[in-house]
């Protein structure tokens, strides 16, 4: 069973997963989609850039009914709406017949009503949104038959549970559950014995670690002279570089530099309206921006293929959001540089961010660096 070929999958699904180019499937999709294809229950701790969304998406496509039932079937919760936009991408890349709806807060609602009411088999949701439909009798979900929660363990820490409680209270029982989550804490484990009946288990690798398809660097540079070696690394590396900077107000100030020294420079975050953001990631991803520069929150869905250099312009506030970080290269067996920048005083953070992880990054002092 290594090719999706191999795979119990109809004929349309294996010819619309080869014309895209996916021909073996990830580990992560090798564990789930089989049990997922059987109605099984499936909890997966995976990362992202791991592979998960095909890994939920392909079985949810298979086993949507194939009649022209007009209510939602599938409800897929996730937690930032970048994240849904990305998943309903992917979804509209497999060309599926039935329809998608996108319920996600930031905006208007009435296209998302209206969309709901052609017809929608599929609902990929923010749970404050969904949240807020289902109290204003909005929607109805009792045809449900499949629900996707994905990255579980971010809504849990966004504050989500209590809208996860009450969208699941609507809910038939008798259902299908997938959850995805990058850690496995006791709040996941609960939701996981509330939602889920009998999960198979999917577990890829270690959880909390950076990919092994990442070169990992630190480099120890005091704070007045960030600018200039992420300028240097612009000047010396090729292909496109996402910089994470710890505040809004930073991150706005590390692009205007860069724009000002002639860099193609964007950013995201939180303050940015949400046509802003698309606007970021799309010129971003179609290349006309070398240099996205982003709050954690506002990159945590970004799936941007082939982003060749992540840099931690301030270091993360815990070793969970490094892993995230550096995910966003080395993606899909590609290989990928993360930098991480730490002023002298937080050579300490560093040390132990590394022993937490078990990392071992190649460090290098900034002057070293400057010179050659
Ligand atoms: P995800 O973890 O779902 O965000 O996926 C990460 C990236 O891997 C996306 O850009 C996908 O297009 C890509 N990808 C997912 N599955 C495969 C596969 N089987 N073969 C090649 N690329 C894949």
């Amino acid at each position: 069973m290594n090719q999706f070929n191999d795979f119990n999958l109809s004929p349309l699904m294996k010819k619309t997963l080869a014309a895209a180019n996916f021909i073996v499937p990830t580990p992560v999709q090798a564990g789930a989609i089989p049990p997922a294809l059987e109605g099984r229950d499936v909890l997966a701790t995976a990362q992202t850039g791991t592979g998960k969304t095909l890994g939920f998406l392909i079985p949810m496509l298979e086993r949507l009914e194939k009649t022209a039932v007009k209510s939602i079937q599938t409800v897929v919760l996730l937690p930032t709406r970048e994240l849904a936009m990305q998943v309903q991408a992917t979804y509209n890349k497999l060309g599926a017949s039935h329809r998608s709806v996108l319920v996600v807060g930031g905006l208007a609602e009435r296209p998302q009503l209206d969309a709901i009411r052609r017809g929608a088999s599929v609902l990929i949701a923010t749970p404050g949104r969904l949240e807020d439909f289902l109290n204003r009798r909005l929607l109805k979900l009792d045809h449900v038959r499949m629900l996707v929660l994905d990255e579980v363990d971010r809504m849990l820490d966004m504050g989500f549970r209590p809208a996860i409680q009450r969208i699941v209270s609507v809910l038939p029982r008798e259902r299908q559950t997938l959850c995805y989550s990058a850690t496995l804490d006791k709040q996941v484990e609960e939701v996981v014995g509330q939602y889920l009946k009998q999960p198979v288990r999917v577990e890829i690798g270690h959880v909390l670690k950076p990919s092994a398809n990442v070169k990992l660097r630190a480099f120890e540079v005091p704070v007045a002279k960030k600018q200039v070696l992420l300028e240097h690394l612009l000047q010396s590396e090729e292909g496109s570089f996402l910089v994470f900077v710890k505040t809004k107000h930073g991150a706005d100030r590390v692009a205007q530099k860069l724009t000002r020294s002639g860099w193609g420079a964007t950013r995201i975050h939180g303050d940015r309206t949400q046509a802003q953001r698309t606007a970021a990631l799309r010129s971003f991803s179609q290349g006309q921006h070398r240099v996205l520069v982003a709050t954690d929150v506002a990159a945590r869905g970004i799936d941007v293929a082939h982003i060749a250099h992540v840099v931690n312009y301030d270091l993360p506030k815990v070793a969970e959001d490094f892993v995230h970080r550096v995910g966003r290269t080395g993606r899909a067996q590609k290989q990928g540089i993360a930098s991480t920048f730490a002023a002298p005083e937080e050579k300490n953070d560093l040390r132990h961010l590394e022993k937490k992880l078990s990392i071992q990054m190649e460090h290098f002092r900034v002057k070293e660096i400057v010179a050659c």
